[in-house]
């Protein structure tokens, strides 16, 4: 996510290290070379003129801060304002209805039907929400049909009504099913359009005034830059919606569409879009995503998400097993499902403070844990839950059987082995002794 921003917002920091204090001359160079990459970023050059001035004007009247070394101030100056521009604090949504009903907009291709789903899984998974999904697509049977796929894979109902080509009758109905079924949030996916047209602003502005939403969402594909900014500008002209999903953050975004849409149209940046996987959304925290962007990485985020794929019933039954030295291969799986949930590894590696500067280059399969779930897959039950088992001709037979070596599965013997032996340890009153360690 916004490497290339990162990059060079991180060279032109560093052109103040070294420096003993703040002059106008070295502030005025640094800040040239943050315009530059904002301005690479696409973002818009009013906004990047304006931020810049601002950072100027702070970082002249610090001089009192003279303990601060003069590179960490202007990150932190930079770091302010850059949260400030994407919205200060996280908007959550107003779910105060009953039910609740969201609307969603955008253009066809934005990402509106998988961000329907995305968010109808994540209510659903707050335990106290039982949404429902709203087909309002009259001109793509198949968008209707893709909703349907998304709602039986998260297991949620999704009400459609195919024929029908009045979209605001059928969102009116959805609403009405929703009361009947005791559906408490509604969330209406509508049709979009390859570019702007006054027929799709019309189609929607009705089914908006019609409907009275709590929540209208639009939802716009980050890779669009510029573009994003624009489309922005004329959604909210007509629904002067509440909120901003920017999808598509995990490609090779460039970040001018999350730093400018906020300040374009007023309005916050409610979620983002991090895959094609349902797992894939994120709350949007301004001062989350300035570390992201200054590659101080974001490690709240990342134990959020751990903690959102964490069952306690399933926690503390793999502690016993830990505890009673029952701890298999099968167990191992189960985690590395877990792990994959949290979302892609380059991604989750952004997460590390210093980590995605460093893994730039460095090519991680999507699915890194292929190799090593063949292996399990090829051992049998008694191999899972009891390695020792596992000899010489087995470990060929394994290898053969997920086509991998028996040397790749000495390694993940031996890596599995050391791994029982920590949490084996951790158990034990030695953890504690071992951060200690860790930490000296
Ligand atoms: P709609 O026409 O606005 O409903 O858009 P879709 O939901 O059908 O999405 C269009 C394409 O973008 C699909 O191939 C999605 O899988 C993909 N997509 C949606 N959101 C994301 C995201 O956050 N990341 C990535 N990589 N792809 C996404």
């Amino acid at each position: 996510m916004f490497n290339n921003l990162s990059e060079k917002l991180d060279k032109a920091l560093h052109v103040l290290k070294g420096h003993g204090s703040i002059t106008e001359v070295n502030v005025a160079e640094t800040l040239k070379e943050v315009r530059r990459a904002l301005l690479d970023a696409d973002v818009n050059f009013k906004i990047a003129k304006e931020f810049t001035n601002t950072v100027k004007e702070k970082a002249l009247g610090q001089d009192v801060l003279t303990t601060l070394q003069p590179g960490q101030l202007m990150v932190k100056l930079v770091k302010d304002e850059l949260t400030e521009l994407m919205g200060g604090d996280a908007e959550g949504l107003n779910l105060s209805g009953n039910p609740s009903v969201i609307l969603m907009s955008g253009l066809q291709g934005s990402g509106k039907t998988t961000f329907s789903g995305k968010l109808a899984n994540y209510l659903k998974n707050k335990k106290t929400k039982k949404p429902l999904l709203v087909a309002c697509d009259v001109y793509r049977p198949a968008a209707v049909d893709q909703l349907h796929v998304v709602g039986d894979q998260i297991k949620v109902d999704v009400y459609s009504d195919k024929g029908n080509t009045d979209p605001v009758a059928i969102a009116k109905a959805g609403i009405a099913h929703a009361k009947a079924n005791g559906h408490n949030v509604v969330i209406i996916d509508t049709a979009g359009r390859l570019a702007i047209d006054e027929a799709m602003m019309k189609e929607i502005s009705n089914i908006h005034a019609a409907i009275q939403p709590q929540e209208t969402l639009f939802v716009v594909d980050a890779m669009t830059g510029q573009d994003a900014v624009n489309t922005a500008k004329a959604f909210n002209d007509v629904l002067n919606f509440d909120g901003v999903i920017l999808t598509k953050l995990d490609g090779d975004t460039r970040g001018g569409a999350a730093i400018s849409i906020k300040s374009v149209v007023n309005k916050p940046i409610k979620f983002i879009g991090t895959g094609e996987k349902m797992e894939a959304i994120d709350v949007f925290y301004p001062s989350r995503m300035a570390d992201r962007i200054l590659g101080m990485g974001d490690v709240i985020s990342l134990v959020e998400r751990a903690q959102e794929q964490f069952d306690e019933e399933e926690a503390r039954k793999l502690q016993k097993k830990i505890a009673k030295n029952q701890f298999g291969f099968d167990d191992f799986l189960t985690q590395i499902q877990q792990i994959k949930k949290m979302g892609n590894m380059k991604d989750l590696m952004g997460m590390i403070p210093g980590a995605g500067k460093m893994m730039k280059d460095i090519d991680i399969d999507d699915d890194a844990f292929k190799g090593i779930e063949a292996i399990i897959h090829s051992m049998t039950p008694l191999e899972r839950t009891n390695p020792s088992v596992i000899n010489a001709n087995r470990k060929k037979r394994i290898g053969k059987g997920s086509g991998t070596s028996v040397q790749e599965v000495n390694q993940l013997l031996k890596q599995f082995d050391q791994m029982s032996k920590m949490m084996k340890m951790m158990q034990g009153g030695k953890g504690k002794a071992m951060m200690q360690a860790m930490k000296n």
